[in-house]
């Protein structure tokens, strides 16, 4: 079966592994900062690494102090864990409706999802096309809010010259097998406030506070460390950020290796009958991490069952996420959000990923173009 999505490992990467295995640290050591430096670079602000994309959202929305009483707006047209990691602080998820061309959310419909209780707007940079956060910024402060971005498809993106990481005031980032760099498992925030990244850092680490003038008992001996506020484990180990180092001095020839299939996809598919091809990314240049089309005439779950059938892993990106069981037993109803309703009805992503061959492709294509025919 042809995946959607794969991984990239080269014998570099194996050996950057490899190498830690040999040396002292497996984990809380200096491999972590090399790769939160590196990562900055890509990012454009200060990072803290996780283990994992839903670990990175958990420890944002904590690090933002969310909780009971809070309001959380966001798209449903996302991974479950945008909404679960704030659901499970004690916040109330508002799903807002998608903008339907650019499929992220849309700022007039977040702007009517605020309230006096919205603490942060969290916007997903959806196929790796950034979510429109100059106009997301002003809703959010307008509300008083948090703008924050799940920017697990659109590590190496940039909008209006300026990289996905740097637009929000949080971003959290996915290192899974799928995404556009991987660790294995992986994850990590990156923030414009000093503070907050504090905060995010000591979450990540149990909630220990290590430095004496820190501390509320800071006489008590040389091994003390204290908590104040709890925390997790989520440390990422040296093992995994060594291989994150190394994907991330490849990221560029990633990006442009799913531009160049992206760009192909486009012509062997322009104007096939009952397919929609994604728009472009308009002021933006974007790092795809899904080809997402659309299969219209309510075709999309045949199309879906005959090409998994041909071998090809093609997938759907995503249900609806007030859809899911947990949040219908909320209270959350279907037609909430019916942009993204019909978004999802006809939703199909095509395998996307820098080893895929121009034979790989043009066998997607044909196999589709033989549905559609
Ligand atoms: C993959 C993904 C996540 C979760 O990341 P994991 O590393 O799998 O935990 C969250 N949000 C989006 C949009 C994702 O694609």
């Amino acid at each position: 079966m042809l995946p959607y999505g794969r991984q990239s490992i080269d014998e570099g990467d194996i050996e950057a592994v490899a190498d830690v295995l040999r040396g002292d640290w497996l984990t809380t050591g200096p491999a972590v900062g090399a790769f939160e430096r590196a990562l900055e670079g890509w990012a454009g602000a200060p990072c803290v690494s996780v283990t994992s994309g839903t670990a990175a959202l958990h420890t944002a929305y904590a690090a933002a102090g969310i909780g009971p009483g809070d309001e959380v707006v966001t798209s449903p047209m996302t991974f479950v864990a945008t909404a679960s990691t704030a659901a499970m602080l004690g916040a109330r998820i508002v799903f807002a409706d998608i903008d339907e061309e650019s499929v992220n959310l849309d700022p007039a419909a977040a702007e009517a999802a605020t309230t006096a209780r919205t603490r942060v707007i969290a916007a997903v940079d959806y196929a790796g096309r950034p979510a429109d956060h100059p106009a997301l910024r002003e809703v959010a402060d307008r509300a008083g809010a948090l703008l924050m971005a799940d920017a697990a498809h659109s590590l190496g993106s940039t909008l209006g010259g300026r990289p996905v990481g740097s637009l929000a005031d949080v971003t959290t980032f996915s290192f899974f097998p799928t995404k556009n760099a991987t660790t294995g498992e992986g994850g990590a925030v990156a923030s414009t406030s000093p503070a907050l990244l504090e905060r995010a850092r000591r979450f990540r680490c149990i909630g220990l506070v290590r430095d004496p003038a820190e501390q509320r008992y800071p006489d008590e001996g040389g091994w003390h460390q204290e908590v104040h506020e709890f925390g997790l484990n989520y440390r990422l180990p040296d093992l995994l950020c060594a291989l994150g180092t190394r994907q991330l001095g490849r990221l560029a020839d990633f990006k442009a290796r799913r531009a160049a299939l992206v760009a192909r996809y486009g012509e062997l598919l322009a104007g096939v009958p009952g397919l929609r091809l994604p728009a472009a990314a308009r002021g933006a240049d974007p790092m795809w991490h899904l080809y997402a089309v659309r299969i219209l005439d309510g075709r999309r779950r045949e199309v879906f069952d005959r090409m998994r059938a041909a071998g090809i892993g093609v997938q759907v990106n995503y249900i609806p996420v007030h859809w899911h069981p947990v949040f219908a037993d909320l209270g959350y109803r279907r037609g909430l959000c019916p942009r993204a309703e019909a978004f999802y009805a006809e939703q199909l992503s095509l395998p996307l990923y820098p080893g895929l061959s121009r034979s790989d492709q043009d066998r997607v294509c044909d196999a589709l173009l033989g549905i559609l025919g």
